[in-house]
């Protein structure tokens, strides 16, 4: 059974006796194991002797560019190659998600849909809840903790929520086992008109800027995913918590584009890491992937001006403009920044270590941002550079983690420290991060990703 708190009924409405199949409009959860819409799905067409048919509409999404979408669709062959295997329809057209799930609820006996937290994944399930006259239950897969379960407001900080994930996480951490299928979706004859296996040919029928273009660093889908991480916690995991914070060190996980497509569940890493023998690396990893992540869930969901520069606390705003005037050593515009043409080579290094392989550690991530808060002409308009910039280069870019995170560097989140110029009583970053590890390793290694990139 999928536990009563990731399960919200959107449309009250008894199974249709007269169907063809149960229906799951995929879209936060784009894998076929360890998904617990899909496996709902699979328990209620068991019971109604029915196959299931998952359909995924293509769209169009907020700052989506090639390189995101290259990595989704080759994400989703491998949910096709999968499902298949299991005797579980695909159809994917190019389509707004809720009319494509509309269209083919027609002929289902009930709808069953996962949970995303941005306002556009909001709109989506609300419009298609508008007239539905099919069952539609929401199934809640990609957090370890429902949102709603945790808190039912807007967390303060990570020292709020962290008290009341702790208290419940054991009841969510569930292994999730693959349901066998009764019926097989073989003879259903729905088809699709995205053709998963030449992505190359779809990227260039679709309406994206093709400018930034896929990365090798990533290989997409669920194996690969799993793959990383088998290899992360055999490697990486026992020096995670020791060198977490030295970028050269080769200790993340690279789990996060793969949880932003939802290629893999946040419930079978944290279970794969509490594998681990107990330690402070693995306290640490568990801090990060739940507690931190989903109070960037909590943030998205519960602050719906969660991409604006308004909604961030008033004493951070107002310290920053009381700065604003400040002379700054260092102006850049979004340009030079997009370029890596500063005056500071370590900033560069990361920030082409983003354009090149669309990804970056966390403790350079912070680094980059508090810089182009510094280097920027004033606040508002170092946060729309940032937020551009992180949105359009990382793979995991566009996710509640990205517009907290941004938030961050303004002052989310966290507390006023020691007045800086500039910066006021929001936290700064200085020089001495890179005292702290090897940064011309670093560097070196940028240039090695870059060539791996071109080659
Ligand atoms: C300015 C800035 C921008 C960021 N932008 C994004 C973004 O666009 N998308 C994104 O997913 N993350 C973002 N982060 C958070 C974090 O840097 C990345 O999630 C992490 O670096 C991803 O690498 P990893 O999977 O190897 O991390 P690991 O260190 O291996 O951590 C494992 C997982 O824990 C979670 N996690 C780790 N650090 C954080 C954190 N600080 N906050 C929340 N969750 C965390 C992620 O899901 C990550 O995949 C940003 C952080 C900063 C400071």
């Amino acid at each position: 059974m999928i536990s009563a708190a990731r399960l919200k009924i959107l449309v009250d409405a008894p199974p249709r006796a007269e169907a063809s199949y149960v229906l799951y409009w995929m879209q936060q959860s784009q894998r076929a194991e360890f998904n617990p819409a899909l496996e709902y799905a699979l328990e209620q067409a068991n019971a109604l002797n029915l196959p299931v048919l998952v359909c995924f509409g293509l769209a169009a999404f907020p700052e989506a560019n090639a390189r995101h979408y290259d990595f989704m669709l080759r994400g989703l062959a491998e949910v096709r190659r999968r499902l298949t295997a299991r005797g579980v329809g695909f159809v994917i057209r190019k389509s707004p998600p809720h009319d494509l799930a509309r269209q083919l609820a027609a002929d289902a006996a009930l709808v069953v849909c996962d949970r995303g937290y941005l306002k556009i994944q909001r709109t989506w399930r609300a419009k298609l809840v508008e007239g539905l006259d099919r069952r539609l239950v929401q199934i809640e897969g990609d957090v370890v903790v429902p949102v709603e379960a945790v808190t039912q407001k807007h967390e303060y900080a990570a020292r709020t929520i962290r008290p009341r994930i702790h208290r419940i996480w054991d009841d969510h951490l569930d292994q999730l086992e693959s349901r066998a299928v009764r019926r097989r979706a073989d003879h259903l004859t729905i088809t699709s008109d995205v053709d998963l296996d030449d992505v190359p040919k779809v990227l260039a029928g679709l309406k994206i800027d093709a400018t930034v273009g896929p990365v090798r660093r990533f290989v997409a889908g669920e194996g690969a995913a799993r793959a990383r991480l088998e290899a992360f916690i055999a490697d990486a995991l026992p020096r995670y918590g020791a060198e977490r914070g030295k970028p050269e060190a080769g200790v993340a996980s690279h789990m996060s584009p793969y949880l932003h497509f939802g290629q893999i569940s946040p419930v079978e890493i944290a279970l794969a890491v509490r594998r681990a023998p107990a330690s402070d690396s693995r306290a640490s990893y568990l801090e990060e992937l739940i507690v931190r992540r989903e109070l960037a869930m909590n943030h998205a969901f519960y602050e719906p001006g969660y991409d604006t520069y308004d909604i961030l606390p008033e004493w951070a705003r107002k310290t920053l403009a009381d700065h604003a005037g400040d002379p700054r050593p260092h102006l850049y515009g979004r340009a030079q920044f997009e370029a890596a043409e500063t005056h500071d080579p370590y900033w560069n290094a990361a920030m082409r270590e983003m354009l090149a392989t669309g990804y970056m550690h966390n403790h350079l991530r912070m680094y980059w941002g508090k810089k182009i808060l510094q280097w920027s002409a004033g606040p508002e308009e170092a946060f729309e550079t940032t937020l551009a910039l992180n949105n359009r280069w990382f793979l995991d870019g566009r996710d509640p983690n990205s517009f907290t995170n941004v938030g961050w560097l303004f002052g989310l989140h966290d507390r006023p420290w020691g007045p800086q110029p500039v910066f006021g009583t929001v936290r700064s970053m200085g020089a001495n991060t890179f005292k702290k590890f090897d940064a011309d390793a670093y560097v070196r290694q940028v240039a090695t990703l870059e060539a791996a990139e071109q080659g």
